[in-house]
């Protein structure tokens, strides 16, 4: 893993997952059903909770919503997953958790959205009256600022102030330090009505890259406040993964961010899943936390004989994955084991070598054959149609003879 100096936070426990302080940073997501749906919103949990993600959110929006969440929790719970669930809740929060207190025992952790808890008198009253609900139930909060929704009695204010400077800033220097005030103002208040630090989580969402950077600095700044990250409305396919790999890469790299989510647009009908595909393959990639067997495969070029190249990768690349549930509970460090999958001899060899369990398929003039190269040796070389099924039954051959062996010696220790 690679040498990252976490910023020093106050770990938060949410429902038996530490957040903060020298844990690993954990992976949420969200749910996008109705979750008066309890039928359906469980399910997503489920899908959700078996791709890995670590926390699940669902939006508890009405009186159905909030009804509906004991039953989602016990749901999950009968399908044999602990993944701590949360409530996020706008303008009707105070409301919602006072008169379903099932809903707000049931629940992990409560998101409060200061930007519409209320306006003037009743903002902080209806925050207050939120805060104490945490507080009989003995729950977290994330005071969640979103830049789509501030509070625009602070924005206004400091709008003011910076009006009579001499310099004044220009006015979206202003709403950022508007976005970091919320998050800090209203921790300092729920810590003023006896919400203790080690269960207040923050978080400060905005959709820019650079603005979000530059908020997250501030807020690790300013405070030891667990934060969770995330970049709001990330968007749909290539522009959603990149702009938040982005953003979060250069927050986590400086050792900010406690939590993450990727709030990716899914497909119409898509797998909601990707999201937490996403956010631990940030994690990989830079060397956090290890997750899923990695693929190498090369982008392939005029050498590249066929399509089976890209099957093949793609293919084994699914196949992992579907595996990792299965494997995770059996075979200690399977998550770090790297798979090559190359399109011809001229990187083909060398990559494989370098991989745990590597295959060079022939390109263009090559003979027909598939050299199979395990840590670093050449093993056997495939040919015909079976290449695949063939190569995948030595994966399996190397996974059960490498991490049950590991498997075993953790077990002894
Ligand atoms: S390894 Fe071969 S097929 Fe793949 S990109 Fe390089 S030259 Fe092309």
């Amino acid at each position: 893993m690679a040498k990252i100096n976490r910023r020093d936070s106050v770990a938060v426990n949410v429902g038996g997952v530490r957040v903060g302080g020298c844990q690993a940073v954990v992976v949420q997501s969200m749910t996008n059903t109705d979750t008066a749906d309890a039928l359906s919103t469980a399910e997503q949990i489920v899908q959700l909770a078996r791709a890995g993600s670590e926390m699940v959110r669902i939006t508890v929006n009405n009186k159905e919503a909030a009804a509906a969440v004991p039953e989602i929790v016990a749901r999950v719970r009968d399908a044999g997953y602990n993944t701590p669930i949360i409530g996020d809740f706008h303008y009707n929060g105070h409301i919602l958790l006072t008169e379903f207190k099932e809903c707000a025992r049931a629940l992990a952790k409560y998101r409060i959205n200061p930007g519409n808890v209320g306006a003037g008198k009743r903002h902080d009253e209806n925050f207050k009256q939120m805060i104490e609900v945490a507080l009989e139930n003995d729950k977290p909060v994330r005071i969640g600022v979103n830049w789509g929704s501030l509070d625009q009695a602070l924005l206004a204010r400091l709008m003011d102030e910076n009006a009579r400077l001499s310099e004044p800033l220009d006015a979206q220097e202003v709403m950022k330090e508007a976005i970091v005030r919320s998050a800090i103002e209203s921790a300092q208040l729920a810590e003023s009505y006896g919400m203790a630090r080690d269960r207040i989580i923050l978080s400060a969402k905005v959709s820019l890259v650079q603005d979000l950077v530059d908020v997250y600095r501030e807020l690790a700044r300013r405070g030891d406040y667990a934060l969770h990250l995330g970049l709001t409305e990330a968007g749909m396919g290539a522009k959603g993964i990149v702009a938040s790999a982005a953003a979060l890469s250069i927050l986590l790299q400086e050792g900010i961010g406690d939590t993450i989510r990727v709030s990716l647009t899914p497909q119409p009908n898509g797998d909601r899943s990707e999201e937490v595909f996403v956010a631990q393959q940030i994690l990989q990639s830079l060397g956090i936390r290890s997750f899923t067997p990695q693929v190498t495969a090369c982008p392939g070029c005029g050498r590249t004989t066929s399509t089976l190249f890209q099957e093949m990768a793609d293919d084994i690349s699914k196949y992992l994955r579907a595996q990792m549930p299965i494997w995770r509970e059996q075979f200690h460090g399977v998550e770090e084991m790297k798979v090559a999958v190359m399109g011809c001899v001229v990187n083909g060899p060398g990559e494989s070598k370098h991989a745990n369990i590597g295959i060079s398929l022939p390109g263009t003039g090559e003979e027909p054959r598939a050299p199979v190269y395990i840590d670093g040796k050449l093993r056997t070389t495939l040919k015909g149609a079976q290449i695949v099924p063939e190569f995948i039954e030595l994966l399996n051959q190397y996974v059960a003879g490498k991490y049950a062996s590991a498997a075993a010696a953790q077990t002894a220790d």
